[in-house]
């Protein structure tokens, strides 16, 4: 396994990091994860800008432009032979004498990357339909930054993994927020789907986007709006977005059947509609 450190390809057992990286003592960077899919990288762009203005809210320059970082995805991808999974990076604020506020001028941002097999498009999980548990929304008020401060989520998806269910959905004032490392969606009994508008309270998923573009061209209605747990709970289908799940249909909240316990047609549409666009 290969995989990439400040400049360098090298095997993971020779691969490592300072004590005092600023990632490891204050969870001080930002990540991405783009979906790869026969050899290829999913709407890497979108995930490269994402990165930059993560990287813009913190003030960590961004040490590569999106050229350079597809070059270094693509080179990792090729190195490792993968064809199906994620392409993980990481930037932070590098190596420094542990003080909070920003390092000296001169300290260079740390950057990782490795990929991570997995079956995406053939998920059995799809085909079956993902359980949910709800869980309280305990995070800091910035989730639009793709940070790795992930310990609210870590707990979330671990009470998640607890009860069996393949994701947690975190609420706040009643209201869904989104998943544990997915953004989440209803769809209601007159076929509208609804998930929550951009704002500061989520991260503006990249799956998200591109399935709101699909349905809006498919002709499907949309509302973006909160909505709470008791709307899931009655609602026709449900499902989740994220890079490394695609559209997977939730099929139980809180042990509450969604849709009769089987993964809904307008999910299973949508679903078809990202592999076609992700295969493309
Ligand atoms: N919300 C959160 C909290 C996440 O961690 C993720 C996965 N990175 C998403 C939503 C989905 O984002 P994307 O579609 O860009 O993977």
């Amino acid at each position: 396994r290969t995989v990439y450190v400040n400049g360098r390809f090298l095997p993971y057992e020779e691969a490592s990091i300072p004590i005092m990286d600023r990632g490891f003592l204050f969870a001080d960077g930002i990540y991405e994860v783009s979906a790869v899919l026969g050899g290829r990288l999913v709407d890497n762009e979108a995930h490269l800008a994402r990165l930059d203005r993560s990287l813009g809210a913190i003030g960590i320059r961004n040490p590569h432009d999106a050229a350079g970082w597809t070059r270094l995805q693509e080179e990792l991808i090729a190195r490792n032979g993968l064809t199906e999974g994620g392409v993980y990076l990481q930037v932070t604020r590098g190596v420094a004498e542990r003080d909070f506020a920003f390092p000296p001028a001169g300290v260079e941002p740390t950057v990782v990357m490795f990929t991570q097999a997995k079956t995406i498009a053939n998920n059995p999980l799809a085909d079956r339909g993902a359980t949910v548990v709800s869980v309280e929304d305990l995070r800091w008020k910035r989730r639009d930054i793709k940070s790795v401060a992930l310990l609210a989520q870590v707990l979330a998806k671990q009470q998640a993994a607890e009860a069996g269910a393949a994701e947690a959905w975190m609420h706040e004032d009643g209201f869904v927020t989104e998943g544990g490392s997915s953004t989440a969606f209803i769809i209601t009994e007159d076929g509208r789907i609804v998930t929550r508008p951009l704002s500061t309270a989520i991260l503006p998923g990249i799956t998200r986007r591109a399935v709101l573009r699909l349905a809006e061209e498919a002709g499907l209605t949309i509302e973006e709006r909160p909505f709470s747990l008791e709307e899931a709970f009655a609602a026709a289908e449900a499902f989740f977005t994220s890079a490394s799940a695609f559209v997977m249909p939730v099929i139980e909240i809180d042990g509450r059947r969604i849709g009769g316990g089987q993964p809904g047609p307008l999910t299973r549409r949508l679903r078809g509609l990202y592999l076609e666009m992700a295969a493309a």
